[in-house]
């Protein structure tokens, strides 16, 4: 199994290659992000070990890049504070687990073969509509290249409205992938969630594509995959 490290602190890089080494890792090393972006790109990793902390592009924004170029070996973030904002930022980008500086070797160890175990080739692809993308894997959304905060229930009508776009889905067909069949079909529910996902995903962009069709339940409005074209 080979693995990139990507850590500034020399001293903390050299203890992580030689630990890893001693349980039989094949070990990179990169002291930036720049130069941690270049080699995963290059090479075939079974996993990357990423600083959160790094001079010039930071570990997130270099987990981020490579999910966006398509790269999914799996990445384990080492973030220096143990703070919520920290841990979501890692997930957000794309990582697949985080650990907390200091930690201990053994937990290291055990969090990477839980994550080799998983693979990079399980991972969902993105969904786009448009200039919305969502990932259900890292379990985020972004809209205009800005990150949007969801409640679970609300990524989970976003996913379904994003896997049928321009297609009308019933309040029943919502209800039942949504939330389950128990659920009373008279509840307001639905149209409910779909406002809370109008607030954000539409009105702070100025756009109106969460559609109501009448009598007939909702449409993500699929026109503009059309006309933004991807980049
Ligand atoms: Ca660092």
């Amino acid at each position: 199994m080979r693995v990139l490290v990507v850590e500034d602190e020399t001293r903390m890089a050299a203890l992580l290659k030689r630990g890893l080494e001693e349980e039989g890792y094949a070990v990179d090393l990169a002291a930036d992000g720049d130069e941690g972006l270049f080699l995963a790109m290059e090479n075939e990793y079974d996993l990357v070990l990423l600083d959160a902390m790094l001079p010039g592009r930071d570990g997130y924004d270099v987990c981020r890049t490579l999910r966006e170029r398509r790269r999914w070996a799996p990445v384990l973030m080492l973030t220096a504070r143990d703070g919520i904002a920290d841990r979501v930022a890692g997930l957000d980008a794309g990582a697949d687990d985080y650990l907390t500086k200091p930690f201990a070797f053994a937990e290291l160890t055990a969090r990477l073969r839980a994550l080799l175990r998983r693979g990079s080739t399980e991972r969902a692809p993105v969904l786009e509509v448009g200039d919305l993308t969502l990932d259900p894997a890292a379990h985020s959304v972004h809209r205009a290249g800005q990150n949007v905060d969801l409640t679970a229930k609300e990524f989970a009508l976003l996913e379904l409205l994003m896997r049928h776009p321009g297609e009308v889905l019933s309040r029943t067909r919502i209800l039942e992938h949504v939330w389950d069949f128990a659920y009373d079909p008279s509840s307001n529910v639905v149209d409910q969630y779909i406002a809370y996902l109008r607030r954000k995903i539409d009105k702070p962009f100025d756009r109106d594509d969460v559609e109501t069709v009448r009598g007939a339940g909702y449409r993500l409005r699929a026109a503009r995959v059309a006309a933004s074209a991807r980049v």
